[in-house]
């Protein structure tokens, strides 16, 4: 072998087993400075001498350009789903169903494995490569996701080992974590983008995008948890040393597995594992029971090809209430978007009443053909908003009316409109009645405008009182003065002039709060940052076209097209000349450079810090003479790494950057000081 090519062969086998140890022993073997400076070594290798690249190169973990469509793949052999049991009776008359088959099933042992809730994907392994990754699809052909699956970090490209059989399917479950989930969906929120549902569709979404980055932007993870190779002769004889096997040969399998003598002991294993399972960092939907001995598994055989007899998933009662759905209305959120959610007759739900549930939007109550009369089931499990999760069509009324989208704001009367790649309708005027209680709230709260004293019951009492009717008014001193704060409920003298002096406080806060304050749909703290330290002012900014909008470094064409669209409407417009007539400030002022102990030094922020909001923390570097960037490169003096971090993190490492986390931050902040 050339010199090259076995150097490339080494720094493979290398990167191979520091990202094993990394993320699925969670025991690091090389220093981030260590593995940066071998993965670039491999990466300028491959760069030269595009032949000596192998389709398990760690080099192809950062993503891969963006695919046209899916191709199809199909599996070697069904992937099966699995029968449910409710309880210790229905586990029994699985196993005496079974030894009907084969007597001798009692006496074999259990295996018990935490059910993941996530997407089950096939990985294809070619003499210990692997070759292609696929979805489950519909059991028997998935859709090839290779480049999005390399991506996940659990997932070995190569092999540990040689007891593994030359062509072989592992199968596993990808899932998003839960503290990943919610972070994703604090960032929409910020954002006012809508929410994602839950972390199941996410991460089958991920799986299935065709840009692999943005997949990996995600955190996606992987648990495997059986493997299919027919024809090949494998090195278990139980389904636990098959476990104990993937384990050996690199992947990631779920921890809390164990086995047990017989159905006694799965009914003792069950019961210790069910309260578990709320406190996992990932989604469980249950416990699964396969019968241990794998010849068992080909006697027992499946149902139909649809559901093996030798395992299934003992499922725990979901706190699901069945009620009627009386009415679908719709409410305006503050970046316009019409909220479906039902009004049901109410019933009890682990002991709170509940006669609302949100339904999403429209594509959603579509696909679950959910109509206004059918009864319908209610959970609110996990979550603190109740769902509605479907109908019960066998009770299905004849009269029940499937829900259109109203064309018109329900609120306001305006048009409403469905941008193409959403899945959200909006109302589109900025003035309207349903947007402006939510959004004046917005507008004032920390993080926004930092209006202290004017929270959600206030700003309902000063449009109540026809003071107010959207955030301009706020400045109005006919409108918003001591004396007539003071003649409403819950004001005293001393409390209506705080809030005067809050509000005439907040005008001189930067356009970047501004801008993220106005709400404009996808306009988040970073983006607003980001425009306004671009353009400067909101009237260069105002001028701009969508098409220069969309050159800021950081700014995507999704939301260079909302903000050009926000200020191509007049009643927008004509809210900003008012708020400038004000006295608000519009510019960004240009940061004098601050000297302290990070003077001159560039910072990256990523993940949830303990204590500080990122932009407490992105202030307080700036004060000490230091700056935030969104993105790690060469320059940047250390990434300050809270939890659930993002890609940045990695890329960081790779560059052999400095991570902090909190406490080493505060403790550089104090050097100076
Ligand atoms: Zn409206």
């Amino acid at each position: 072998m050339p010199d090259a090519a076995r150097r490339a062969d080494e720094l493979r086998r290398i990167l191979h087993r520091a990202i094993h140890a990394y993320y699925v022993l969670d025991a690091p073997e090389l220093s981030d400075a260590e593995y940066d400076h071998l993965f670039r070594e491999l990466q300028d290798l491959e760069a030269a001498r595009p032949d000596l690249r192998t389709p398990d190169s760690p080099t192809l973990r950062v993503g891969a350009e963006p695919a046209e469509r899916f191709e199809k793949h199909r599996h070697l052999v069904p992937m099966l789903s699995l029968a449910n049991a409710f309880s210790d009776d229905d586990l029994r008359s699985w196993e005496s169903r079974n030894a009907r088959i084969a007597p001798e099933v009692g006496a074999g042992g259990y295996t018990v494995e935490v059910k993941i809730d996530g997407a089950a994907v096939c990985l294809t392994y070619r003499d210990g490569v692997l070759a292609r990754g696929a979805t489950r699809g519909n059991g028997v052909v998935g859709e090839v996701v290779t480049a999005n699956l390399r991506t996940i970090p659990d997932i070995p490209l190569r092999l540990d080992g040689t007891s593994w059989p030359a062509l072989m399917e592992v199968r596993g479950e990808v899932y998003l974590p839960k503290a990943a989930f919610e972070a994703l969906n604090r960032r929409r929120a910020q954002a006012g983008e809508p929410l994602y549902a839950n972390p199941r569709n996410t991460a089958a979404g991920a799986l299935r995008q065709l840009d692999s980055r943005l997949t990996r932007e995600r955190g996606l993870r992987c648990f495997a948890f059986t493997v299919e190779a027919p024809g090949e002769r494998l090195p278990f004889r139980t389904q636990r040393e098959l476990l104990d096997g993937l384990a050996a040969w690199g992947f990631r399998v779920e921890p809390h597995r164990g086995r047990v003598t017989d159905l006694a002991g799965v009914c003792g294993a069950v019961a210790e594992l069910e309260p578990q399972l709320d406190g996992l960092p990932f989604g469980a939907d249950g416990v699964v029971v396969k019968v241990d001995p794998l010849a068992l598994h080909d006697e027992l055989g499946t149902v139909g090809d649809r559901e093996p007899r030798w395992a299934i998933a003992r499922k725990f009662a979901p706190e699901v209430a069945i009620t009627k759905l009386l009415a679908i209305k719709v409410n305006v959120g503050r970046t316009g978007a019409l909220n479906p959610y039902a009004e049901l007759e109410p019933t009890e739900i682990g002991g709170v009443t509940v006669s609302t549930a949100t339904l999403h939007n429209a594509d959603l109550i579509a696909a679950k053909d959910i109509r206004v009369g059918d009864w319908v089931e209610v959970t609110r499990a996990g979550e603190v908003i109740p769902q509605v999760l479907g109908p019960v069509r066998e009770k299905r009324p004849a009269d029940a009316r499937p829900f259109t989208m109203p064309e018109r704001c329900p609120a306001c009367g305006a048009e409403v409109e469905r941008p193409a790649d959403e899945v959200m309708t909006y109302c589109p005027n900025v003035s309207c009645p349903g947007r402006v209680l939510e959004s004046i709230v917005h507008f004032a709260s920390r993080g926004a405008m930092d209006i202290r004293g004017l929270g959600y019951e206030r700003v309902q009492k000063l449009i109540e009182a026809g003071l107010i009717a959207d955030v301009a008014d706020l400045y109005d001193t006919e409108r918003v003065n001591p004396e007539r704060l003071q003649a409403l409920d819950g004001f005293a003298e001393k409390s209506a002039q705080q809030l005067v002096d809050a509000i005439a406080a907040s005008k001189k806060q930067p356009l970047s709060t501004l801008l993220f304050a106005l709400g404009i749909r996808h306009v988040g703290e970073g983006a607003a940052e980001l425009l306004a330290r671009r353009f400067g002012t909101m009237d260069a900014l105002t001028k701009a076209s969508a098409a220069a909008i969309g050159e800021v470094r950081g700014i995507g064409p999704t939301i260079a097209e909302a903000v050009a669209a926000f200020f191509a409407e007049i009643r927008n417009r004509e809210l900003i000349d008012r708020l400038r007539e004000s006295g608000l400030k519009m510019s960004e002022p240009r940061r004098a450079a601050a000297h302290g102990p990070l003077e001159g030094q560039t910072f990256v922020l990523t993940g949830t810090l303990p204590t500080l909001s990122r932009t407490e923390a992105t202030k307080q570097i700036e004060a000490a003479g230091g700056s935030v960037t969104g993105s790690v490169s060469k320059m940047t003096a250390a990434i300050v790494a809270g939890e659930e971090p993002g890609s940045k993190l990695e890329k960081a490492k790779a560059l052999g950057i400095p991570v902090w986390d909190e406490a080493e931050l505060l403790r550089r902040l104090k050097a100076g000081s």
